[in-house]
């Protein structure tokens, strides 16, 4: 275990130069002190966990203090927004520190979001509030801890500096981790602004340190999109299964290794919803539940076109094919997880689909109907479960079918089945309502009930003791928040 000082740095990304990232100093928040740290995040640097409750953890992490080691550099970047080309963003509100390397000789990025103006502030202020970075912070936690891939966090600091958005709040900074903070916009950014020396250096940057086995392959470059499209149909598959919604896949908030990444207005579903938009700025829905996967798709043509000076258009279209096939395997290889199922049958996928539309039009509880359906006998457990339904008639329909499913795949004991199921469907996810309690909570300096609810959703599949509040429905209250787009 290292205490802070004992941090090895090896600022790669740094090292590529001026074309791509403009050395920038954080501008330190005032009285910072420490809101919430991942113990797990902290692993990934074998970092001590002790060292979250000194003084010296608060500083480092509201700019206050730096490693001697660290070259702090604000990344440029373009990409599309909602469908537009926007010409130029880049690192507005987030530094690189600097890379990080631990003792398994893995690289992390560490990137301080809310660290102040950056030449790619544009209009912003260039901080972030503690609403946001706590929302930030406990997405990545609890998505990784589902098994989606997904950048980290390892702390969020807060602070008495008052910042502007529609009211006056609070400044604060979370520490994402990540193994790289190339977007796709990266690649968009070299492209269309016609710097093909530098768009080469990325895409060998990206190539030599991400997807260094593609380097084996007849066409390295097309390898290594073909990994990117086949990781993102993974990643929006685990979204789609888990019923997460991103809210805002803009290509610069699309990683370049296909994991989630830029957490905003997302959220998680309550009630099954294909339809729900969680981005109360996307009045058309263009980034609504359902539309992320044809979005997915889009994103990857849009960071096709920028490497058509490496790959041959014909070859770029072929790996763009591999993207609805790959998902539709990954998500069903899921969903059937999530029903119990072990063994494939071709109408499973009719099967999941009518259960959606029965659980979409009774406004079922998209995850604790999974974990319900888990806790006994098929037969048992759809008896109880027909009571959230309104088409009693298409449930039962439904259940017939699903039972005879059950009674092909194989015999299990309740407990087999219960110890399976349970394994992949949570009993706890970040509702809105969950993640709106710990902000208004540590908005009055009581900070203990976003560090219990991060506690909770680090185990979401264990149930655990005393935690019932945070296994329930959303109150009326909380079921149709409308989270703030600004952050
Ligand atoms: P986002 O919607 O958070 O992905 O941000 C889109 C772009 O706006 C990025 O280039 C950000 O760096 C920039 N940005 C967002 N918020 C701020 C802010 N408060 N100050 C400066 N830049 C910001
Ligand atoms: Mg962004």
């Amino acid at each position: 275990m290292k205490a802070l000082d004992e941090l090895t740095f090896d600022n790669r990304f740094a090292r590529l130069g001026d074309a791509f990232s403009t050395h920038v100093l954080p501008e330190p928040l005032d009285e910072p002190r420490l809101v919430v740290a991942s113990n797990a995040a902290m692993a990934l640097l074998d970092l001590d966990p002790a060292v979250a409750q000194t003084p010296v953890f608060a500083e480092l992490f509201s700019g206050h203090k730096l490693w001697a080691e660290a070259e702090p550099r604000a990344m440029v970047y373009s990409g599309h927004q909602f469908g537009g080309y926007t010409p130029q963003l880049g690192d507005g509100r987030g530094l690189l520190l600097g890379e990080v390397y631990n003792e398994a000789g893995e690289h992390w990025d560490l990137h301080l979001k809310g660290a102040g103006m950056t030449p790619y502030s544009r209009m912003g202020d260039g901080r972030a509030v503690l609403r946001s970075s706590i929302r930030e912070f406990l997405a990545s936690e609890a998505l990784h801890a589902l098994g989606i891939p997904t950048s980290r966090a390892l702390c969020v600091i807060g602070s008495s500096t008052p910042v502007w958005r529609e009211k006056q709040e609070r400044g604060a900074m979370v520490l994402r981790l990540a193994p790289s903070h190339v977007r796709f916009g990266h690649f968009e950014y070299f492209y269309y602004t016609k710097k093909p020396e530098q768009q080469a250096e990325l895409a060998e940057h990206v190539l030599n340190l991400h997807y260094p086995e593609c380097r084996e392959q007849p066409e390295p470059y097309l390898a290594m999109f073909r990994e990117i499209v086949e990781r993102n149909a993974e990643m929006i598959a685990k979204w789609q299964a888990y019923g997460f919604c991103h809210g805002v896949m803009n290509t610069d908030n699309m990683s370049i290794l296909g994991i989630t990444f830029d957490f905003g207005p997302f959220a998680f579903l309550d009630d099954f919803d294909a339809h729900f938009i969680c981005n109360h700025s996307d009045h058309e829905g263009r980034y609504s539940f359902s539309n992320q996967v044809p979005i997915g798709q889009w994103n990857l043509s849009a960071l096709a076109q920028a490497l058509t000076p490496f790959i041959s258009v014909d070859a770029l279209k072929e790996a763009l094919g591999l993207y609805l096939p790959l998902y539709q395997a990954h998500y069903l290889d899921l969903m059937r997880r999530r029903l119990g199922l072990s063994t494939a049958e071709d109408d499973d996928q009719k099967l999941v689909e009518r259960l959606l539309k029965l659980m979409q039009n009774s406004g079922v509880d998209y995850t604790l109907f999974f974990r319900r359906l888990g806790d006994e006998s098929a037969e048992m457990a759809v008896a109880k479960l027909r009571d959230d339904f309104v088409d009693l008639a298409g449930f039962d329909a439904w259940a017939g079918l699903y039972k005879a499913r059950v009674e092909r795949d194989g015999d299990y004991s309740e407990e087999q089945r219960r110890e399976w199921m349970h394994a992949v469907n949570p009993l706890y996810i970040l509702r809105n309502y969950l993640a709106q309690n710990a902000i208004a909570a540590a908005e009055s300096g009581d900070y203990s009930e976003v560090q219990r609810l991060h506690e909770v959703l680090s185990k979401p599949f264990e149930e655990q003791a005393g935690m019932e509040q945070y296994a329930q429905r959303p109150p009326d209250w909380g079921k149709h928040l409308e989270i703030s787009c600004s952050s």
